[in-house]
């Protein structure tokens, strides 16, 4: 098993401005970010929240978004999947939106997905577990993926591989320990 130092950050404001210092964000191996609720961002139109995910996408130190479809914050979905095939930066499909939060995320993410496909995006497969038990639960966001023919190569954690792949990419080494 492999345990990653990681964050999901919160975006705090339009200017992609996170709640965590770059310096902490340096020594991590991967950091998402996203939007969530009671964290202090204030936006609420699509053009807010699209100018969030956009300045954070361009974050050079961020590598994912997280459930960019979430119904409570409703985004530019084309823009968003175009900045991030730009920035070479991934795209959460996250397992716990079809299950049991952000309830309405299905169809975004649907869309989401055909729209990466067609440009050759990234994408994350997440989880989201809350407890142990949930760690690793794919089942859902595999099935979106395989409906839609996306390219196993696209996954960044399709496999240990794929990742260092990924992170090298990004200027960053996997330190496996
Ligand atoms: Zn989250």
């Amino acid at each position: 098993m492999v345990i990653l130092r990681s964050v999901e950050a919160n975006i705090l404001d339009t200017e992609g401005t996170l709640d965590l210092p770059d310096k902490v964000l340096a020594a991590l191996d991967v950091v998402h970010a996203g939007l969530h609720p009671y964290t202090g961002y204030q936006g609420e139109s699509v053009e807010e929240n699209t100018a969030a995910l956009l300045s954070a996408v361009r974050h050079p130190l961020v590598d994912s978004i997280v459930h960019p479809d979430n119904p409570a914050f409703p985004v530019d979905m084309e823009a968003v999947v175009e900045a991030a095939v730009r920035e070479g930066k991934a795209l959460e499909v996250n397992n716990s939106s079809f299950t049991y939060t952000r309830s309405g995320s299905e169809e975004n993410c649907r869309r989401m997905v055909r729209l990466l496909a067609e440009r050759k995006g990234l994408v994350a497969v997440g989880s989201d577990a809350h407890v142990a038990s949930f760690a690793g639960e794919f089942g859902e966001a595999i099935e979106i993926l395989r409906e839609t023919d996306m390219a196993p190569s696209s996954v960044i954690n399709y496999s240990i591989e794929r990742l260092e792949e990924f992170l090298a990419r990004r200027g960053k080494q996997l330190r496996l320990e």
